[in-house]
Parts: structure tokens; C-alpha cells; sequence
């Protein structure tokens, strides 16, 4: 037997991604919106999917998304691109400002996904870490950046998964430090309502990322994109997959942008469900709860108490939320999605039980 060789030595230390989505009664773990999209839009979506030609290959860079999703930023067609999720744009910076010999600057904790396409490409990270409260050392980036030679940042606005979000001042001082390229992963900006977006004329190193899976309620169709000038998405443009977005996709995505204003409502309950859940986990004992502009809440467990052991309990209860308390920086923390208000109200009532 030939047997194999070994993958590239890259992904040695790489642990394939698993998001730990463990089928329970209450699934709260994943950051996912805890409504579908309303049936009247299924309806919609039914009429326009069956229009398609299954046969032909879709429109590659979907420019009917992309035209719609210019025109509400008051931008052309250019300086908007479409990915498989926010996640094939988060590779794609990899692939295209990455690489050997190339870097990245990170600031953990934040999401996991963006070390490891850096890892992926062979790309250097260099690591600025979070302040215990998980704010920005903000000196500390721009004092790096302005060294010259960090090829992309990622700065993600509320970040995941502490919930705080990045002033656009120290955005701005970013952009002015050096001509590395900044991303403003923007994934959960819908619930916190503050955007970078006003600084993208003036900014030719700023891409913004977005994605339809929370706000939008369309994790399940994986749908994403980014905003940014021409000269810098040209280069994503070489980097993609050429029909990474899928014809079914693209219309779903389509009837859904054009009524976004229906999904206004479902925002505003996760809006004010997350302040019910924030004011209840404070009066908890035995915790620290993070404040959240996302849709999602950290908190810390005390000493003495087994995070992973508090999780096992809820899950057992029938309440699936996600585990960080082996990751650094997040020992001991828990995250919770904000679900619907009966989800929360049976979140807390089992999470009193186990803390008891
Ligand atoms: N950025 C952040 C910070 C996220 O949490 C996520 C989703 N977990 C994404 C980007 C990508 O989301 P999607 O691929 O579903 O668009």
C-alpha cells in the first residue's frame, strides 16, 4: 500500500472548524436570527426560484445583488462584491493580502477564523491582544501598523465574541497610520446600527464586511459581501471562485435585500431582548456578564465554578449555547445567542437551576 503523503505542512496545527451544533430544544449557540424570513417572502422567493434555468451556470458576480446593495449605500456596482457567506471573503483576504512572506495583524479574542486562514495561506500574524474589559490597545495597533509592514488587519465591529464594538475614530486613525488594508467585519452591525460606511470615500485601504446570516435570517443560504473601493475589490476578484455564489442563492438573497425593511422589527425585538437578558444575567450571582452590541452576550463564570461543567448542564437541560472556556483570553466564558423571548426566559431559568 502506497499509503499517503502528508497535506501541506500548514495545516499541522490547524483543528478543522466545528461549531459544536449539538441538536437541542433550545439552540442558542450559533448567532443565528431565532426567526426564519416571514412567509409572505418564502412565498416570493418560491415564484422567483422557479424561474431559474437549473441547468445554466449563474450570473458570477451577482450583479443584481450587487446593484441593489450599491444603491442603498449610495455606491456604484464596483465597490460591492458578493461571497459564500462573509466567510469565502474572509478567506479571500487571506488569498489575496496574504501569503508567504506576508502579515496580518490580529487582536485576540476575536473570531477564530480569521488566524486560521491566515495560517491556511502561510501568512504571519502577529498578535496586538485585547485589554482584560476586551477593548482595542488601541496605541498599540496604530504604533504597529505605522511600522509599514502589516499587509491586511481584521477589526471586527461588534466582535465576536465579546460584543464591544471599535470606535470609528480609532477606524480612522487605522487608515491614516499606514496603507495596510483594514477590514471592518461588520457581520452584526445591524444590531448595534453603527458602520464604518461614512469613511470609504475617503479611505481607498477600507473594505467593510457584511453577511445575511443574522440580521437577515439567512444563515442556512450562505450569503455575503463587502464593501470597498474598485481598485482593491478588482484584486478579490482574482482570488474567487468563479460561481462561489449559486444561482438559487442569489435570488433568495435578492427578495430578501429588497423587503430588508421587514426585517426591521425582528432587529428591534433582538434589540430589546438583548437588554432583558443583559439586565437579568447582571442581577445573576456567580458571573460577569460583557456589555453586547451583537446579538449575542459573553459572560464569565466565577472562580470556583466549572464553565464547561455549567454548559454540559444547560445542554442537558434542553439549552444549546457555546462553549469559549478553554480559549484564550475567554477562560472560563460561556456566550449566549439572543434567541426568541421564550428561548431567553427558558435559557435563564436553566442556567439559575445549574448555578444554584
Ligand atoms: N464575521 C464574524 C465576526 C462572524 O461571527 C461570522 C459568522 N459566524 C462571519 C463573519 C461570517 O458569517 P457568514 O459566513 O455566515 O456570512
Amino acid at each position: 500500500m502506497a499509503g499517503v503523503r502528508s497535506a501541506a505542512p500548514q495545516l499541522a496545527d490547524i483543528e478543522p472548524y466545528d461549531p459544536k451544533y449539538i441538536p437541542a430544544e433550545v439552540m442558542i449557540s450559533a448567532n443565528e436570527n431565532a426567526s426564519d424570513v416571514p412567509f409572505d417572502l418564502r412565498r416570493e422567493i418560491e415564484r422567483e426560484v422557479r424561474k431559474l434555468s437549473f441547468n445554466r451556470y449563474p450570473d458570477p458576480l451577482a450583479n443584481g445583488l450587487r446593484d441593489l446593495i450599491a444603491e442603498a449605500n449610495g455606491l456604484d456596482r464596483d465597490q460591492v462584491i458578493m461571497g459564500n457567506g462573509g466567510d469565502e471573503l474572509l478567506f479571500n483576504i487571506a488569498l489575496a493580502w496574504g501569503g508567504p512572506g506576508r502579515t496580518f495583524l490580529n487582536m485576540p479574542p476575536t473570531f477564530t477564523v480569521y488566524k486560521n486562514n491566515a495560517q491556511l495561506t502561510n501568512t504571519a500574524i502577529v498578535d496586538v491582544p485585547r485589554r482584560a474589559d476586551f477593548s482595542i490597545d488601541e496605541e498599540a495597533v496604530i504604533e504597529r501598523l505605522s511600522q509599514g509592514d502589516i499587509d491586511y488587519t481584521i477589526v471586527t465591529s461588534p466582535n465576536n465574541p465579546t460584543g464591544n464594538l471599535v470606535d470609528t475614530a480609532f477606524v480612522e486613525r487605522m487608515l491614516q497610520a499606514s496603507d495596510t488594508l483594514v477590514m471592518v467585519d461588520e457581520a452584526y452591525f445591524e444590531f448595534s446600527r453603527l458602520t464604518a460606511r461614512p469613511l470609504l470615500g475617503r479611505y481607498e485601504n477600507l473594505v467593510i464586511l457584511r453577511t445575511f446570516s443574522k440580521a437577515f435570517s439567512l444563515a442556512g443560504v450562505r450569503m455575503g459581501y463587502m464593501l470597498g473601493s474598485e481598485t482593491v475589490l478588482r484584486e478579490f476578484k482574482k482570488v474567487r471562485q468563479p460561481y462561489s455564489v449559486d444561482a438559487v442563492s442569489q435570488a433568495i438573497a435578492r427578495v430578501v435585500y429588497a423587503h430588508r425593511a421587514e426585517f426591521e422589527r425582528g432587529i428591534e425585538l433582538i434589540i430589546s431582548e438583548r437588554a432583558r437578558l443583559l439586565d437579568e444575567l447582571g442581577m445573576t450571582e456567580g458571573l460577569t456578564v460583557y456589555p453586547s452590541d451583537a446579538n449575542y452576550i459573553l459572560f464569565r463564570l466565577n472562580d470556583g465554578v466549572d464553565a464547561g461543567e455549567i454548559w454540559q448542564r444547560l445542554l442537558d437541560a434542553g439549552v444549546l449555547i457555546r462553549d469559549f472556556s478553554r480559549a484564550p483570553g475567554l477562560e472560563n466564558c460561556l456566550r449566549v445567542s439572543v434567541g426568541s423571548p421564550e428561548e431567553n426566559s427558558r435559557f435563564l431559568e436553566e442556567l439559575r437551576k445549574v448555578l444554584k
